[in-house]
């Protein structure tokens, strides 16, 4: 099994507590390569609900989001000598080159795009034109990947621990999303205070766009100066030296820096941990009344609960039994009550499945 480690940029290996060294199961039900969401490689999948398609396009699949990269990944990624990453620093380069959404503490969308993407979200993986600008279309991959940040390291549209292993995840996109923004500010407060002493890294709440951004404008070049001050044309120097500040730190600096915050989301993200790798079927069982159910041609049932992109297809007949639990008897007492009356069982892995999913919850 791989470590949580695996799954997140490789400068995290020598920051990050111990518990990062903790094995989680592969997703292998997000089957990127093939991807899980398109038409021509979800199996069995529902096709449609209410006439609209559930299925992402082939050339965004899920990639149709726009990473808010901290400087010193930035900084990483550019200071990376493969030749494979060579496409991404060109298209990471060209961002900065625009001016649009680059500051001393993030590469990031304009406000344009924020403003559609907080707007659009039935379009997820759907929308042409929000695909990432990372995106490689002709494999259909990504061009930043080793440097992706922490929506991008932590998003599964499907689970194999369901419910508890999408908690568990986002979690840690909690937990990376908090890593990325004290860390950016400590490199800044290093390189440039007096942008942090302005109150620039502070979250622009408004978040109203600006006739400019609408436009997608560069800040006018009087405005970049002076947000960029001595750095202003040395961008690229800036976010490596940001990257040199932030590798330099011991685990013990880290965890200082993320505070009272981080050690609050560790202890939650040690609990999740443990509810998704060792899952417990609880004594008493009902249907989850939000469960949605999908009759399909074949007379199988697709019901889903936890995620609108995983569902679990049970033939009917099995569908008969999963009424079976109200809640009002413990589990054992059910199967016994269906063996009896309807020769008939549901393995403990099949409801531990569905438990998973919440197909079934807790009563
Ligand atoms: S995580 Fe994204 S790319 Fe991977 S299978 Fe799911 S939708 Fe497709
Ligand atoms: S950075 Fe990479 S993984 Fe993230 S949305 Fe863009 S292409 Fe997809």
């Amino acid at each position: 099994m791989p470590l949580i480690l695996d799954s997140l940029p490789v400068l995290y290996r020598e920051l990050f507590p111990d518990f990062f060294r903790k094995e989680i199961p592969v997703e292998t039900k997000a089957t990127c390569s093939s991807c899980a969401m398109c038409q021509s490689s979800a199996q069995g999948a529902v096709e449609s609900v209410d006439g609209v398609s559930r299925f992402f396009r082939p050339d965004t699949k899920c990639c149709t989001y726009y990473p808010k990269l901290p400087n010193y990944l930035v900084g990483a990624l550019l200071a990376d000598e493969r030749a494979e990453l060579g496409e991404g620093q060109r298209r990471v380069g060209e961002k900065i080159s625009s001016r649009m959404g680059v500051s001393p503490q993030w590469v990031r969308p304009s406000a344009r795009y924020n403003l559609l993407y907080r707007n659009s979200r039935q379009f997820f993986g759907k929308a042409a034109s929000m695909r990432c600008p990372y995106y490689e279309l002709e494999q259909g991959g990504c061009t930043i990947w080793p440097y992706r940040e922490a929506v991008c390291s932590t998003f599964f549209c499907k689970y194999v621990a369901g419910a508890d292993g999408r908690k568990f995840w986002m979690t840690l996109k909690t937990y990376l999303a908090l890593s990325e923004i004290q860390l950016s500010r400590y490199a800044v407060l290093q390189l440039l205070p007096e942008y942090i002493l302005a109150g620039k890294d502070k979250p622009d709440l408004s978040e109203t766009p600006t006739v400019e951004d609408l436009d997608d404008k560069p800040l006018p070049d009087k405005e970049y100066a002076a947000l960029w001050r001595q750095w202003a044309g040395r961008e690229h120097e800036f976010y490596r030296a940001s990257y040199d500040i932030i590798r330099a730190l011991s685990p013990e600096a880290v965890e200082k820096i993320l505070g009272l915050d981080g050690v609050i989301e560790l202890k939650v993200l040690e609990k999740l941990h443990r509810d998704a790798v060792t899952p417990a079927l609880p004594q008493v069982l009902k249907l989850n009344p939000e469960a949605t159910v999908k009759w399909l041609p074949d007379g199988n049932v697709a019901l889903g609960a936890y995620s609108e992109y995983d569902a679990v297809a049970l033939p009917g007949l099995a569908y008969a039994l999963i009424v079976e639990f109200t809640g009002r008897e413990p589990v054992e007492a059910v199967r016994k009550r269906l063996r009896e009356e309807k020769q008939a069982d549901l393995h403990e892995d099949i409801l531990l499945e569905l438990y998973r999913h919440r197909i079934l919850m807790e009563a």
